[in-house]
């Protein structure tokens, strides 16, 4: 027997705390089905919804949450694909399944450009509604925690390295930026064999954490402006691959020093500004590509859950903290500080 009524984190107003109130439990149209919600992981877009307010949300009061794991306990209308009991992990997004890019795999560019905790209530809530199109199979190995912050905090990571940065084995990489997506991007090169990977941050906790992550050489850009002369001195050459996860002219031009001749940088720090490129003598006759990556596929979720189920992917240091629903806004402070040493926080609204 599903309640008809809920708790949930709702944001009334960016800059003051989510309040915990009492909702009707949404049912599940056509196509949908509702989650009771395990484990949502947290991450800087809730920081700049609640707390910053700088990305407007379509509607307030909205529950927030958007990196949901749980078990399916109704299915709507039409729904074939999933039965109830079992449990998934949703794209952080509620995706169509039926427009150009979706039937491509694209998830990442769905045409509904809808968003959970903008325009869509999230999953801060003891249940969600979800389109089906939306939800991938957690294997039973995985446990919810992980399988939330698979679903944005690494997967992110994996779509810029796979399949926007085409990395291969044995090329050099470099990470400017290592917070959250960054570390992960340094783990999950690790393992699709870079041959160097140098990491890049301003923070001396997230350097440190870093070279523990696998990354051969750390560097603070208030010491070392241009990383690229960094990289040269340590590796002879720059590198083939090179990923932005700030979102800051600075940080973009940054990133570009760092390729080699023919390389690649890869953006997926968004921000209002406007970086410049390199001259064009450089940038031309030097063959480099700059390429944006925003979020993920379903295919990055998917095979991230059978990595981690196999143990090829060892993510045990990635939940620095689970909080229970009505220790949210002690885990949005938490995440909004500077060089903590939090990797991801994930909220279990059970709890
Ligand atoms: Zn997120
Ligand atoms: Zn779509």
């Amino acid at each position: 027997m599903i309640a008809t009524t809920m708790r949930a984190a709702r944001l009334h107003r960016p800059g003051t705390p989510l309040a915990i109130e009492t909702v009707p439990v949404p049912q599940p149209g056509a196509g949908e089905l509702l989650l009771e919600v395990a484990a949502c992981g947290l991450c800087g877009t809730d920081i700049h919804l609640a707390v910053d307010g700088d990305i407007p949300v379509a509607r307030t009061p909205i529950t927030l949450g958007h990196e949901a794991a749980g078990t399916i306990v109704q299915l709507g209308a039409g729904v074939a694909s999933f039965a109830v009991g079992q449990r998934v992990a949703l794209f952080p997004s509620p995706i169509c399944g039926q427009c150009r890019f979706c039937r491509a795999g694209r998830e990442s560019l769905c045409e509904a450009t809808q968003a959970y905790g903008m325009s869509h209530d999230g999953a801060l809530a003891r249940y969600i509604v979800a389109p089906a199109a939306g939800a991938i199979a957690i294997p039973d190995a995985v446990d919810f925690a992980t399988a939330a912050i698979i679903t944005d905090g690494v997967s992110t990571p994996l779509h810029a390295l796979r399949s926007r940065g085409a990395l291969r084995a044995g090329e050099a990489v470099a990470v400017v930026g290592c917070g959250g997506l960054g570390a992960h991007a340094i783990l999950l090169a690790r393992m699709m064999g870079a041959g160097f990977i140098a990491a890049i941050d301003t923070q001396p906790q997230a350097r440190a954490r870093a070279l523990d992550f696998g990354a051969d050489l750390a560097i603070d850009p208030a010491e070392q402006p241009n990383p690229g002369r960094a990289i040269r001195a340590a590796l002879g050459r720059g590198v083939d691959l090179a990923l932005e996860f700030v979102g800051r002219p600075e940080t973009v031009e940054a990133t570009l020093r760092c390729l080699d001749t023919g390389g690649r940088a890869v953006l997926v720090g968004v921000g209002p500004a406007r970086p410049a490129l390199p001259p064009l003598l450089a940038f031309v006759g030097r063959e480099h590509s700059v390429i944006g990556s925003f979020g993920m596929d379903k295919r990055d979720i998917a095979d991230l859950l059978q990595l981690v189920a196999r143990g090829r992917l060892d993510l045990s240091r990635s939940v620095t903290r689970s909080f229970a629903l009505a220790e949210v806004n002690e885990a949005l402070g938490q995440l909004a500080k500077k060089d903590t040493g939090v990797v991801r926080l994930v909220v279990e609204p059970g709890r």
